[in-house]
């Protein structure tokens, strides 16, 4: 059984990775426990990532217990109103999609750029005097019966009573330690993404973009969606299947074709959107044609099961349990993992055995549950044929009608799973 060394002493954490779950693991163990808590971040600034990310209510409520939420808002696009366009410039579908979780949580959606949601968390590390250090790459853990060691490149060393990582889905903390096993697969599915300045488009293509605007097409699914709080910048972001490059999953073959994919970006949704009509079609090719910077993801994800904790060490966020990005719930459940994980650990009398499996007995169900969702929600996201993709905005077309006139949105139909509280699962 793990104890911590003396108990008389402060207890200390290691955080390795400074993304969105490390941040919040530091400044949630600071809030609530008497850990000295150190993060370690691999690169030499915060982030470099682009893109912008979608939180919804269960995140967003955990975003406000960190104290970051007002600061989030400030910086993000707050709107649920989703619309489904066809190419023919009809509105298929359009509803507030987190209507009844509102209603229960008094928190929304919002669109946020990664980078924002990463300065604020950090803003906020920095004011509590929590420890952090860039450019810092973990090479060695070595674990002895009374603490964990870690090693990183430049020959410095540190010493804690756990290690918490939070370096995300390539994680070295469970590649080399926790659960060596472990591999990633890939989804079959991508994701191609675009910041785009509103002061480059007309002000008539800028007001049709509402809140998240989805247009299905034969190749897949296309998005816009506003991501800063002036409406100054759209986040353009198109999700499809790519295959895995005949040289393998590797780095070089993906490389190849990242290059392809991002120089045939605009070419392929330009020719995609050539027969779109209506005002839609043409904001829709508007917004295409300035785009200039492309990213794009092949998206991996580690399959369900696994280890989680070994010794001292616990994994959180996307190094435990990265999943395709389709329910929006990557960061919430990083945020999830990071609540549940200090309340364990408030409690000196808990062993670090008894927290780590306390942690994983209580996270698996809800992670397999979005995991599977996550799953689910790629499927409208695949190629079709042009009565494939009919059938699709049918379906989406009816279901919605139907759940209307069943009055089924009254009974929180698909959002159970956004009121769900971390802090109110009983720990016993
Ligand atoms: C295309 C795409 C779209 C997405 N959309 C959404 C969305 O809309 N909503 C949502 O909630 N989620 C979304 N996600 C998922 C979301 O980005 C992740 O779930 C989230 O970033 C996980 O946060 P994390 O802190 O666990 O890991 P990461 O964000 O990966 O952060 C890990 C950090 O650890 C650092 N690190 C790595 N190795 C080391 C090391 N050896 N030493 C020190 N530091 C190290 C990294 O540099 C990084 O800063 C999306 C993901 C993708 C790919």
């Amino acid at each position: 059984m793990q104890m911590i060394s003396k108990m008389t002493e402060k207890r200390k954490a290691i955080i390795i990775g400074a993304g969105p779950t490390g941040l919040a693991a530091a400044l949630r163990l600071h809030q609530q426990t008497d850990i000295e808590v150190t993060l370690y971040e691999l690169r030499s600034e915060p982030t470099t990532l682009g893109g912008a990310i979608g939180i919804l209510p269960n995140g967003l409520r955990l975003l406000h217990r960190l104290g970051v939420y007002e600061k989030a808002v400030a910086r993000g696009f707050s709107s649920s109103n989703m619309t489904l366009h066809s190419l023919q410039g009809n509105i298929v579908a359009q509803q507030d999609y987190v209507g009844w979780a509102r209603e229960k949580t008094g928190f929304g959606y919002l669109r946020i750029k990664r980078t924002d949601l990463v300065d604020v968390l950090l803003e906020a590390v920095q004011q509590m005097n929590i420890p952090i250090h860039f450019n810092t790459r973990l090479t060695t853990i070595e674990e002895s019966d009374l603490s964990v060691k870690v090693v990183f490149e430049d020959g410095s060393t540190d010493t804690a009573d756990m290690l918490i990582g939070c370096d995300g889905i390539h994680s070295f903390v469970r590649r080399t330690y926790v659960d060596p096993e472990k591999t990633l697969e890939y989804s079959g599915m991508s994701g191609l993404g675009s910041l785009i300045p509103t002061s480059a488009l007309s002000p008539t293509t800028t007001d049709q973009v509402t809140g998240l605007d989805v247009t299905l097409t034969e190749d897949g699914m296309l998005a816009v969606n506003p991501c800063t709080a002036n409406k100054g910048e759209l986040f353009c972001f198109f999700s499809k299947e790519a295959a895995l490059p005949e040289s393998g999953g590797g780095r070089d073959g993906w490389e190849v074709h990242r290059k392809e994919e991002v120089d045939g970006f605009k070419s392929t949704l330009l020719r995609s959107l050539e027969n779109a009509r209506g005002e839609w079609g043409t904001a829709l090719r508007e917004i295409v044609n300035n785009i200039s910077v492309v990213k794009f993801y092949p998206v991996y994800r580690l399959p369900l099961g696994g280890i989680w904790s070994k010794g001292r060490c616990v994994l959180v966020g996307d190094a435990a349990h990265a999943m395709s990005p389709h329910a929006g719930q990557g960061v919430s459940m990083g945020l999830e993992d990071v609540f549940l994980l200090s309340r364990l650990l408030e409690d000196h009398k808990r062993s670090l055995d008894e927290v780590f499996d306390k942690y994983d007995h209580i996270r698996r169900p809800r992670v397999n549950e979005i995991f599977k969702l996550a799953a689910q929600n790629a499927e409208v996201r695949r190629k079709s044929s042009a009565w494939g993709l009919w059938f699709k905005e049918l379906k989406v077309s009816v279901g919605m009608c139907l759940a209307w006139a069943l009055g089924m949105e009254k009974t929180g139909l698909r959002q159970a799973h956004l009121v769900y509280d971390i802090d109110a699962v009983e720990l016993a």
